[in-house]
């Protein structure tokens, strides 16, 4: 073998994808068991209003994996999007969601939304508002308390369908939020098209407003823009006291990060709801913080 430093670093590049393949095919492999033995959990982010009350929650992903332990959405969701089984799986997510919301409602308790991801395979999928409009009847779940978030490159993609679904499913009820608000790379315009109820500003935007007046002026312009629009802000990766207060005092309608809670399990998401009363102070949220 020749050996020279250039060679050498291509055989260390060549480990490594070795390395990442085999992770990326057991992870498939696995994820495919998974979904198809449901293994997964549905884990319950609350989102609060100005006050503090919980109004709903964002059902997230967990997948606890026997090899690779704990495995992040972020890592999982985008091999789900290659193969195909986002589909059953965002289908099963959803069951699940409407199935917990409604019976929190049957409880007793005041929840006005379960927001749910969606992907751009479920979107475009032919059967999408079919299974949305049947898992609704199933659960009892009135449409306008599901909130299906969607992603601005999502929104925009083969934008005469989509928009088609889009419409279709506004026109049942159901409520669209554009998530990750701001990290896509889509001109503004969309905004007036697009049937949307909410704007979820991303977290990028929250991150250090509390110390920097240019971050903190960007995050102030956005929730101007989607208020003149008529549409209500989330704020997403609150992580504190003081991030929250120049939030709700610039005008942003809902807030979901650290601050509250993580996502937890939904037994546990019960009990945040079951707080009902707004202490005077917010920052007796502290207490909420089970996390
Ligand atoms: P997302 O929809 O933007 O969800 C918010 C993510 O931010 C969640 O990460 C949540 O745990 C995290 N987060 C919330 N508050 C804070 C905070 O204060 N600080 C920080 N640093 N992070 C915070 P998670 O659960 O890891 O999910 C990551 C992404 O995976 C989600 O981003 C979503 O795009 C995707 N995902 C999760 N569950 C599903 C699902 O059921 N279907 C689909 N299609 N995608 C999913
Ligand atoms: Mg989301
Ligand atoms: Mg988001
Ligand atoms: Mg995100």
């Amino acid at each position: 073998k020749v050996k020279n430093s250039g060679r050498n670093s291509f055989l260390v590049f060549d480990e490594k994808m070795r390395a990442e393949t085999t992770l990326q095919m057991s992870l498939e492999h696995n994820l495919r068991t998974a979904v198809h033995e449901q293994l997964m959990e549905v884990y319950y982010q609350p989102i609060v209003d100005a006050m503090g009350l919980v109004l709903g929650f964002e059902a997230l992903l967990r997948w606890h994996d026997s090899v690779h332990g704990q495995v992040s959405p972020a890592q999982f969701i985008p091999i789900a999007e290659r193969n195909g089984l986002i589909v059953p799986l965002g289908n099963w997510v959803l069951a699940q969601a409407c199935a917990q919301a409604a019976e929190w409602r049957r409880q007793g308790n005041k929840l006005s939304k379960m927001s749910v991801n969606v992907s751009s395979a479920q979107l475009s999928h032919d059967k999408f508002v079919g299974v949305v409009l049947a898992t609704l009847k199933e659960t009892g779940l009135p449409p306008e308390l599901l909130d299906l978030e969607l992603t601005e490159g999502v929104m925009i993609e083969n934008h005469g369908q989509t928009q088609q679904t889009l419409e279709l499913l506004r026109k049942f009820g159901v409520r669209l939020s554009i998530d990750d608000f701001g990290t896509g790379y889509s001109s503004l315009s969309y905004l007036r098209e697009l049937p949307v109820h909410t704007l979820k500003i991303d977290r990028a935007f929250v991150t250090d407003i509390e110390h920097s007046i240019e971050a903190r002026t960007l995050v102030e312009g956005m929730i101007d823009m989607a208020r003149s629009l008529n549409l209500r802000i989330v704020a997403e990766g609150v992580e504190n006291r003081q991030q929250m207060d120049i939030l709700i005092a610039a005008g942003c309608d809902q807030i979901q990060g650290f601050h509250i809670s993580k996502a937890v399990p939904a037994e546990a998401a019960g009990r945040l709801m079951a707080v009902k009363e707004p202490t005077p102070e917010r920052q007796s949220l502290a207490v909420w913080n089970i996390a």
